[in-house]
């Protein structure tokens, strides 16, 4: 009798650890679906990640990647892309035509990879230091056959659901010519809006901050630190999430550096975009289960490093000033030389090699459906 109850209190304590297994198991499945940040220096190519090794105080971040790639960002028509095809590329998988905001070459809307996320249980975040209706942001929300239309692509945000947003363009939400104004439709959807300031997020809200009419201050001097500091809103916001997320974040002027060809200006805005680098790759360290992408989505200005001569000619010639660079540039516009991807966290290893720009975002959805049932 003794042995019998024995025998059965063994099997109900065996049948109880391994149900707690399983169910511990089932939470880590649940947990296992990386997040996924990709931050975009719009306009860095090689050139200009070389300045924060040549004119950088401090050791560049980029140091820290192990995993890269380049991608050919030449859009479906030209060699030469724009913001527009170049970040839709990326949010579709699909190269298209320049100015197009989620659109095919045909003009049709399609899935972007925020879009096919959230139906996959993960919030979403989209951060830039221009107007949120710029080519670069819009593309991971909006669908429309024009970059230009900021009124248009405004709406789209109203109805994208995304759980932090951070960026300018006040303007088109509350200024608009329909005279609708957009700020209260966020506020009647439930979304704690701030035009003003950076504040604390409510982080069991969605959040919107429009933090200026049109594109935040371009220059250091006037901007300060925003950049760091709304990478680092978006990464408190997002790491008290028991869901994953896809957060997507802009550094958008090194790209005007590039086209007013302001060699002073590129290097302040790459070792601006090299500081908050290194917030998030800490951030990745910590939280391991995090992919970080980082690449750009063309060049722009054709900067090159070349050797550096004196202004004053001497019987003719210009005088070489030994072992000093010159930043320079060859264009006004964007080019279309290769441009690297540097990748950290799970899945990494998948962005080395030389690929098209679209297969960016066919790397990250097939991260994702590798490691969503681990
Ligand atoms: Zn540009």
């Amino acid at each position: 009798m003794k042995c019998i109850f024995i025998f059965w209190l063994a099997v109900v304590l065996f049948t109880i650890t391994s149900c707690s297994k399983l169910k511990e198991k089932d939470k880590f499945a649940k947990a296992s679906a990386p997040n996924i940040i990709f931050l975009i220096g719009d306009g860095m190519g090689l050139s200009q990640i070389s300045t924060a090794y040549y004119f950088g105080d401090e050791k560049s971040n980029f140091s820290r990647f192990r995993n890269i790639g380049f991608h050919r960002s030449s859009d479906l028509k030209y060699k030469v892309t724009d913001s527009a095809a170049g970040a839709t590329a990326f949010a579709i998988g699909q190269k298209t035509y320049r100015r197009a905001i989620g659109v095919s070459i045909d003009s049709i809307p399609q899935e972007n990879i925020l879009e096919f996320l959230q139906k996959e249980n993960y919030k979403t975040g989209v951060v830039t230091m221009t107007s949120i209706t710029g080519a670069t942001p819009a593309a991971f929300y909006a669908h429309a056959v024009h970059r230009d239309m900021n009124e248009d692509i405004a709406t789209y945000l109203v109805d994208a659901d995304i759980d932090l947003v951070i960026g300018g363009g006040r303007q088109y939400f509350n200024k608009r010519k329909d005279g609708k104004n957009l700020i209260l439709s966020l506020i009647e959807k439930g979304y704690l809006v701030d035009t003003l300031e950076l504040s604390k997020p409510d982080f069991n809200r969605q959040n919107v901050y429009l933090l200026a009419d049109d594109n935040m201050p371009s220059r250091i001097a006037e901007r300060g630190d925003m950049f760091a500091k709304a990478t680092r809103t978006a990464l408190d916001y997002f790491e008290q999430s028991p869901k994953p997320y896809f957060l997507m974040i802009e550094g958008a002027f090194i790209d005007w550096a590039g086209h007013g060809n302001d060699a002073e200006m590129l290097v302040e805005e790459v070792e601006d975009f090299d500081k908050t680098l290194g917030i998030l790759i800490d951030f990745v360290e910590k939280h391991p289960n995090t992919l970080l992408v980082v690449t750009a989505d063309h060049e722009t200005g054709g900067a090159s490093l070349a050797k550096k001569y004196h202004d004053t000619e001497v019987f003719g010639r210009k005088k070489l000033i030994p072992d000093e660079i010159e930043l320079s540039f060859n264009s006004k516009e964007h080019t279309a030389t290769l441009i690297p991807v540097f990748a950290k966290g799970p899945g990494a290893e998948d962005f080395q090699g030389i690929y098209e720009n679209n297969d960016i975002y066919h790397k990250l959805i097939s991260v994702y459906q590798a490691n969503k049932n681990k």
